[in-house]
């Protein structure tokens, strides 16, 4: 039996977030030792997220103006560019996320591993492409609640 991981769930009204904080070490949180998916995405979100904006975190100062109603954390305007909030080298352990918790939607949407516990796709062939194995799948009592009707 692998070791469960340190993954929490969060569901908020029809979305359902990720959050790895719970560990740095990379034996149960393997974000720690990757930054493939923050070194690959456009990661772009609704602009009420910003902290000038609505009420949102995102700190706008580290956004780049995709139109009137997105924006996007800079480094990542075209994509296959870094975000300019990771921190440390890809692929190694200590890489991570300076505002993880004022991070936006789009990074808590993206997990390492299905609502169901497979292994997300995506995410493996990204840790693939820094030479990082595959993921587990997460354990039974570990998969996602359903979230609400
Ligand atoms: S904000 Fe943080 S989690 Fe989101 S892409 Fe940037 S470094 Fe990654």
């Amino acid at each position: 039996m692998h070791k469960p991981m340190a993954v929490t769930w969060i569901v908020d009204e029809d979305r359902l977030f990720a959050d790895m904080s719970g560990s740095t070490d990379p034996s149960d949180n393997p974000c720690t030792a990757c930054g493939g998916c923050c070194a690959h995405f456009r990661v772009s979100f609704y602009c009420g997220e910003l902290s000038d904006g609505l009420g949102g975190m995102v700190p706008v100062e580290l956004t780049s103006k995709v139109n009137d109603h997105l924006a996007c954390m800079k480094g990542t305007e075209s994509g296959h560019g870094r975000c300019v909030a990771l921190v440390g080298e890809l692929g190694r352990p200590g890489i991570g996320c300076r505002i993880y918790a004022r991070r936006p939607s789009t990074c808590r949407e993206f997990s390492p591993w299905e609502a169901d516990g497979r292994p997300n796709p995506v995410c493996q062939q990204l840790r693939h492409r820094l030479r990082l194995p595959s993921l587990a799948p997460l354990l039974p009592e570990q998969v996602a609640p359903l979230a609400p009707a």
